[in-house]
């Protein structure tokens, strides 16, 4: 057998990786040394030499795009579909394992995903509704212990208060949520994986199935696995299964998360003989760019330590660019970029990559100037807005009934004249009833217990919903996107939208479009349909995995936005690290906690950030910033200071910063003018998709550069751009 075409131009290392004889490996390599390449590589060497049946093997990518590349790669080298190969990330692995053994889970069939901004509100009205003070039981510090108890695999009777009263208030607020989620058929992302790890614990009859059908379980990005994501690794593998695991200690960067580095070497403890490769030789950058993430991470003590070399020249120096303030930063990038790109550099190689969300807004606002398309990745994403969570909020409560989360969106979105009395009363009934909010208000309107303005709206409501129903037990049963341009038109949402001020109208009608349009491009995977998963299902959860990089048009060619953190495993030939400031990056909690620890995740978030470069890589950093609504002066980062001088040169030294160009001249004095932007004054009540409620309490510029800063009760205070912030005046 010719197997040339999967180990031809691979080192020896990685040579011996893709075509190890059978047992545990771990591949301990750093950046761009080519783990992914391995892994996508073994893969395919185990069905084609190996003779492993693809629907043997299962491999765990940190991403759905890497997932899909992986699969395409796959399918290339073998020359054939590689049906049944379960491809995916951890969450969506989980995901399908659920859907196929709900029953086993303890679930509602129709269950559906709840996403973290619904999972924060969801825990929001449990604590009043447990009559705690939510000033002192905050939400948002709530969402995140019960998360931090789930990736730990903790349930509320795991967890021990021992004197600490308020510690056990958390618990009750945690038992009280889970409660509402089971109740609901809700189930968050933490819950996804404990679940499906549960099902392992609880159903030996399941386990000892999937054990029998998974003989090889490939991992990438390991370093960043969970407590709950190795357990279950672990258990599924058992003694029977194979795995191979990739990562680097180095680009550990989600112990926020609960990531555990440690687990690279447990897995080593926890399972016999497993053989290490080091991969040392990278493909990527030029040595000039090598040499400076080498630079940087040496700094770091905890390390199992390597050290990467590259046979590419040395190619440019990493320029440094010390801004006067933000807007000249964005100023400068965005003319390198159109330089790039005048050059022919495509505007998708190149990447603009930042420590936090917040910095992304004057790159943009300098894009949008100068009329060069962007994404950005993980921002507010599509399916994050409020007219699509809306639209979605219709079609999970078709799906499923019992999701009272969807039908309080549903309920208020149009609106239909059901005042807060009427729900009040409503959610009273349901939870005496243990019943569902949506079958309450039917029997409610049954009864006639429903007055005034509020009969009329839930009743139409109700129609629409049997409407639905019963068009879909007919013959011809409407396709999944009939459906949902039904409920759009039905529930008069377009019709809501469509009277919002003008601008922000159009581009939320066409967002609904989109979507729909989206629905019916949906195709269900053949592994979805052996499954029995439908369509409606598939379509939801999709809509709740994704997490937009898997968007058709996300990657099209336009230059990418993204935090650091989200551009792990992805490589650009130009990439401009911006905000390189103390204070930012590193974080100021990182300053400020003391020890090295987080200080040494901030560290290997600046690696893996140097390291997605391939040919040109450009840092930044401003002398005084203004960000959240503050003016700041920051040291440029310590970072900075780390790369060797020989890699760096200085593109315009601070003497000359006031000279030429319109650079160094004062700011624009904030406005108060909002002549043109009807709806929006200052003291305005507000909502935002992602940010929530808050009032308007400053203002500045104008037409499409028109910004407001938002106090929001829950996130603070922030500046949005009015243009795309897609705020909605409120009352
Ligand atoms: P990261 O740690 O950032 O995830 P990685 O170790 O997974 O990086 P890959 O993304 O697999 O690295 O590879 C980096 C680049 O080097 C890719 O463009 C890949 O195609 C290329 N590459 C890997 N191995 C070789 C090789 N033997 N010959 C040529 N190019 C290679
Ligand atoms: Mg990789």
């Amino acid at each position: 057998m010719d197997v040339s075409h999967l180990i031809d131009g691979l080192n020896a290392a990685q040579r011996e990786a893709v075509s190890a004889a059978p047992g545990h490996l771990l591949v301990l390599a750093g950046a761009g040394s080519g783990k992914t390449r391995v892994l996508t590589q073994r893969v395919a060497w185990l069905v084609e030499v190996e003779g492993v049946w693809p629907h043997a093997i299962l491999a765990v990518t940190f991403t759905n795009k890497a997932a899909a590349e992986m699969r395409g790669r796959c399918e290339r080298l073998l020359n054939r579909p590689t049906q049944g190969l379960w491809i995916g990330t951890f969450h969506g692995l989980a995901h399908r394992l659920l859907r196929l053994h709900w029953r086993e889970a303890g679930l509602l069939e129709t269950f559906q995903i709840l996403d973290a901004d619904d999972q924060q509100r969801l825990i929001k009205r449990v604590i009043s509704e447990q009559g705690l003070d939510d000033t002192r039981f905050v939400a948002r510090q709530g969402t995140w212990m019960i998360n931090a108890w789930k990736d730990e695999g903790k349930r509320p009777r795991d967890i021990d208060p021992g004197d600490n009263p308020d510690l056990a208030r958390w618990i009750e607020v945690y038992q009280g949520y889970e409660a509402s989620c089971q109740r609901q058929g809700l189930v968050d992302f933490a819950e996804l994986l404990l679940r499906s790890h549960e099902l392992w614990l609880t159903q030996p009859a399941l386990l000892d199935h999937y054990r029998r059908r998974f003989s090889h379980l490939l991992v990438d990005e390991f370093q960043d696995t969970n407590t709950i994501q190795y357990a279950w690794i672990r258990m599924l593998a058992g003694s029977s299964a194979q795995v191979f695991a990739v990562g680097d200690d180095d680009q550990s960067i989600y112990s926020w998360r609960g990531a555990r580095v440690a687990n690279m070497q447990a897995y080593t403890r926890d399972f016999p003989n497993v053989s290490t490769i080091r991969l040392e030789q990278n493909y990527r950058s030029t040595g000039t760019i090598l040499a400076a993430a080498n630079a940087v991470i040496k700094r770091n003590s905890e390390r199992l330590g390597k050290e990467l070399w590259t046979a590419a020249g040395n190619g440019e120096p990493i320029s440094i660019y010390a801004a006067y303030n933000e807007q000249d930063e964005a100023r400068y990038v965005v003319e390198r970029i159109r330089r790039a790109v005048a050059e022919d550099i495509r505007p998708s190689e190149i990447a603009i990559l930042y420590r936090a969300n917040a910095l992304s807004r004057v790159f943009e606002e300098e894009l949008i100037r100068h009329g060069v398309a962007y994404r950005v990745y993980g921002g507010l994403r599509f399916f994050e807005r409020a007219e699509i969570k809306d639209a979605l909020a219709y079609l999970r409560l078709l799906a499923n009934p019992a999701d009272d989360a969807a039908f309080e969106r549903v309920v208020a979105t149009p609106p239909r004249g059901v005042g807060d009395k009427t729900l009040e009363d409503l959610r009273q009934a349901a939870r005496s009833g243990g019943v569902s909010l949506l079958q309450t208000a039917a029997e409610a309107s049954r009864e006639g217990t429903l007055k005034g303005r509020a009969r009329g709206g839930i009743e139409a409501l109700l129609s629409l919903f049997a409407s639905l129903r019963e068009s879909a037990d007919g013959d011809e049963s409407p396709r999944l996107y009939e459906r949902l341009e039904g409920l759009i038109e039905g529930s008069g949402l377009r019709a809501h939208y469509a009277a919002q001020s003008k601008h922000d109208a159009d581009s939320r009608v066409d967002n609904l479009d989109e979507l729909i349009s989206m629905a019916r491009g949906f195709v269900l995977s053949a592994d979805d349909e052996a499954a029995g998963i439908s369509e409606m299902a598939a379509f939801l959860s999709y809509a709740a995995l994704e997490s937009g990089e898997g968007q058709g048009e996300a990657w099209d060619d336009c230059v990418q936005l993204m935090t650091l953190h989200a551009a792990k495993g992805l490589e650009f030939p130009c990439v401009f690290m911006v905000g390189m400031e103390d204070g930012l990056f590193p974080s100021q909690r990182a300053i400020d906690e003391g020890g090295s620890a987080q200080l040494e995740e901030e560290r290997r978030l600046a690696y893996v950030g140097i390291t997605r470069a391939r040919r040109q890589l450009t840092l930044s950093h401003a002398e005084s910033r203004r960000l959240r609504g503050m003016e700041t002066w920051n040291r440029p980062s310590r970072f900075i200071s780390e790369l060797p001088r020989n890699t760096i040169v200085e593109v315009r030294p601070r003497a000359q910063l006031s000279r030429g160009g319109n650079f160094g001249q004062p700011r624009k004095q904030p406005t108060q003018d909002w002549g043109d932007e009807p709806g929006i004054a200052l003291g305005s009540q507000v909502s935002h998709a992602q940010f929530g409620e808050g009032v308007v309490v400053a203002a500045e510029g104008q037409g499409d550069h028109a910004r407001v800063q938002v106090n929001f009760e829950d996130v603070g205070s922030k500046w949005l751009v009015l243009a795309y912030a897609n705020l909605v005046v409120l009352g």
